[in-house]
This record gives structure tokens, C-alpha cells and sequence, in this order.
């Protein structure tokens, strides 16, 4: 949970920091007008590069989300090719309203993958939308206009934005809409919408310069590429059902492990127990309970999940005795909390009372911990194995125990 906190908090400073950085730029005029040619061409590069990446990983909502940049931006740099002549009017009120609303429907859908018949009627409903906008920009009409224009509000929003309070309401509600859902994600892929839509609403709301738009846009497919790569971060180092590193993260740090370090392989006493008697599914939770515990470890030691029931503790730079009290205690804390298989009938919120009555029983739950130190000549690996070595005599005496070599 810590971890998660801390990935996220890393993620929003930097999607915060991007669009602050971009605010500044244009506030004391960092970029010189000339210079407004190469963000033009960084931006079609990287709107590029996030589109490929997205089908890549196979990211339906991004794939559709990063098309409403793209399709502005090439309003503005064709606008006689695309258009007879796109007014600049049209497009500082067709272009909020339609990226506002798009992301809106589009975020709506569930994620399913690109190449389904889900990823087709996402894909489907976003260009229908942006063909709408399109139509709106060639058709563009002063009733149009009056109609968007219309004050909607007794208290009016005229001079919080150059937009009206129309566009301004509906940006808000798709802004507060994207945000609340995207709580309920931990995938970066599915937090970066709201942020490249934040990203476009500054220029398109409060702005309305085409350099400048074109500047956040490019701040908008570097936050969905930001997101790609940490989700594939992610993916390849964090194990899906622990959510602690995986082996392949230990095996990453043993490349730049020092000279001096301990290591711990820790097995699940008796677990497949577990899964024979009550199921895949509390195998499962049971995996994630010691999963916990043991990345609460204490002495600086990280846990990874090895594989199966297996994990591995790495202690690097500490001394040898404080590893094993560290082990002992956890190895300790997890026998005396045991594991608690509830009631499936039990509610989610239940009183102390209820949640009494509907315990079925504690069962028990250890650990046995193998361990063994670095030495002079030895791989990583080579230690590895004498920690297993280590927690096989652990088993052999009778488990719920730690053993170093
Ligand atoms: P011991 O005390 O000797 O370690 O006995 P054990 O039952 O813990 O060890 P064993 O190696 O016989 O069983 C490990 C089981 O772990 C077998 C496998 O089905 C199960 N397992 C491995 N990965 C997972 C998983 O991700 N989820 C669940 N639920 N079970 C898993
Ligand atoms: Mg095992
Ligand atoms: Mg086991």
C-alpha cells in the first residue's frame, strides 16, 4: 500500500509538474516564437509515439483518448486544406466541447483491450465523436455560437475563462468525473486521462493560443507515455498478486548488489493445505498475508516473491545477527496472527459482534526461513542456494523455524 502511495504520489508530481512547467514556459515566455516551429514537430513526434505505443500494449482507452490531440493539432496546422477556412472562433469552442465530452464517453467504457470487439466500439464511438467535431468546425455558425455562448448560470463565470459557462461546466464535470473514477484504478495507463485532459483544457479554456495548445498537447502524449512505461515497469518487476517485486526485480538487484549481504528464503509451511481444503482463491489471500508481512520486515530487508509459496528476503550492508532478529520477529508475527478463514455470508461491514459470530475458525499459518550470508567467490545465486539448502534443514526440523548456514 506504502509502495502504491508513493508510485502514484511520483506519478501525479510529475504530470503536476509537466503542466507547471509548461504554464511557465508560456507565462515568461521561455520559448522564443521561432522556436514554437520544433514543438509543433515534438508534439506530432510524440503524439505518434503514444499512439504506437498504446496499440503496442494493447491500451484501447489511450489509443482513442490520444486521437482527440492529434485531430485538433492537424485541424490547426491544415486549416485551409481541411477546412475552406477554419475560423478561429469555431475552434476555441468546438475543440473544448468536443474533447471534453469525448473523454468523457470514452473514459466511461471499460478497458478491454484494442483488438476486440470493446477496443472496435470504443475506437468507433471516438471517431464518431471527432467526425461530429469535425462537422462542427466546417459548419460552424454564429446560432451555433450563440447557443454555446448562451449564459446558463445567474451568477456568470465570464472572465474565469475565455470559454463560455457551457463549455466550461461540461469540461469541469468530465475533469471531476475522470478523476473520481480513475481512483478506483491502479494502472497509471488508466490515472493519465485525467491529466491529459487537464493538460488540454488549460490552453483550450483559459488560453486560446494555438502555440501554446500545441505545447500542452505535447505535455499530454508525454504523460500518456509516461504512464505506458510505468505500467510496463510494472508488469515485468511487481508481482500481480502480492504486488511485492518479483524474482526478475531480485534478479535486477543482484547486478548491483555490494560485497556484503544476507539472504533469506522464506516457504510457506504447509500451505498447499490451504488450497486443497478451502480453495484456490484463500491459497491466494494467504499468499498476499505473508506477502504483506513480510515487507513489513524490519532492518531495511526486501521482500520478493521468488515463486509459488516461496519468497526471498534481501538484507544488503547490514550485519548478520540484526538479519535474523529481523526474521525472527516476522517469522514470529506471522504464527501468532495465523490466518482467519471468514465467513463467505459475512457482510462487509460487520459489527465486532457479527464479525465474532461469523469467524469460522483461525488456522494455522508459519514460515520456515533459510539463510545464508555472502562470501568471497560467490554469486549471488550460489548464496541463494544455501539459503535453500538452509531451509530444507528448516523443514527437516520440524518447520515454523529459521536455520542460517
Ligand atoms: P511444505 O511445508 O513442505 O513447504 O509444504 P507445502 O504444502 O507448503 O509445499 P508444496 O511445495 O507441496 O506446495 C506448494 C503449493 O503451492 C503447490 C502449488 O499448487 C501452490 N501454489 C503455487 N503458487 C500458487 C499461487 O499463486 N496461488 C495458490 N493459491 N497456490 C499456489
Ligand atoms: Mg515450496
Ligand atoms: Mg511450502
Amino acid at each position: 500500500m506504502q509502495r502504491l502511495r508513493e508510485t502514484l504520489f511520483t506519478f501525479y508530481a510529475l504530470c503536476l509538474g509537466m503542466i507547471l512547467l509548461a504554464f511557465a514556459a508560456i507565462k515568461f515566455t521561455l520559448i522564443p516564437a521561432y522556436a514554437y516551429y520544433f514543438v509543433w514537430q515534438s508534439t506530432f513526434i510524440f503524439l505518434l509515439i503514444a499512439i504506437g505505443l498504446s496499440v503496442y500494449f494493447n491500451k484501447s482507452k489511450l489509443f482513442v483518448l490520444l486521437l482527440f490531440p492529434l485531430f485538433f493539432m492537424l485541424c490547426l496546422a491544415f486549416p485551409t486544406t481541411l477546412f475552406t477556412k477554419l475560423s478561429v472562433t469555431a475552434f476555441w469552442h468546438i475543440a473544448p466541447l468536443i474533447t471534453a465530452l469525448g473523454y468523457f464517453l470514452i473514459y466511461a467504457l471499460q478497458e478491454r483491450g484494442l483488438f476486440s470487439s470493446f477496443g472496435a466500439l470504443r475506437t468507433s464511438i471516438g471517431l464518431v465523436i471527432l467526425l461530429i467535431g469535425y462537422m462542427g468546425l466546417k459548419y460552424f455558425s454564429p446560432s451555433l455560437q450563440q447557443a454555446l455562448d448562451t449564459p446558463i448560470l445567474h451568477v456568470s463565470l465570464q472572465g474565469i475563462s475565455k470559454a463560455s459557462d457551457f463549455i466550461l461546466i461540461i469540461a469541469l464535470i468530465s475533469l471531476f468525473f475522470i478523476f473520481l473514477i480513475s481512483l478506483l484504478f491502479e494502472a497509471q495507463s488508466q490515472k493519465a486521462p485525467f491529466w491529459m485532459l487537464m493538460a488540454q483544457m488549460i490552453p483550450l479554456l483559459f488560453l486560446q493560443e494555438s502555440n501554446h495548445f500545441i505545447l500542452f498537447c505535447l505535455v499530454a502524449s508525454l504523460i500518456a507515455i509516461a504512464a505506458l512505461a510505468h505500467d510496463a515497469y510494472r508488469m515485468a518487476y511487481i508481482d500481480t498478486l502480492t504486488a511485492i517485486p518479483a524474482r526478475r526485480a531480485l534478479e535486477e538487484r543482484f547486478l548491483r548488489l555490494g560485497s556484503n549481504y544476507v539472504i533469506a528464503m522464506v516457504d510457506i509451511d504447509f500451505f498447499k493445505k490451504f488450497n486443497d481444503t478451502f480453495g484456490h482463491d484463500i491459497g491466494d489471500d494467504v499468499l498476499k498475508l505473508v506477502a504483506k508481512e513480510l515487507s513489513h520486515v524490519k532492518n531495511g530487508g526486501k521482500a520478493y516473491r521468488y515463486g509459488g509459496e516461496e519468497f526471498t528476503i534481501l538484507f544488503s550492508g547490514k550485519k548478520k545477527e540484526e538479519c535474523i532478529m529481523a526474521l525472527e520477529e516476522v517469522r514470529e508475527r506471522i504464527f501468532r496472527r495465523g490466518f482467519v478463514i471468514r465467513d463467505k455470508n459475512r457482510p462487509e461491514k460487520a459489527t465486532k459482534e457479527i464479525q465474532k459470530a461469523t469467524t469460522v475458525k483461525k488456522e494455522r499459518l508459519s514460515v520456515s526461513i533459510g539463510v545464508a550470508l555472502s562470501a568471497k567467490g560467490k554469486t549471488p545465486q550460489d548464496v541463494i542456494k544455501r539459503a535453500d539448502d538452509a531451509l530444507y534443514k528448516a523443514k527437516e526440523s520440524g518447520r515454523n523455524c529459521l536455520i542460517c548456514l
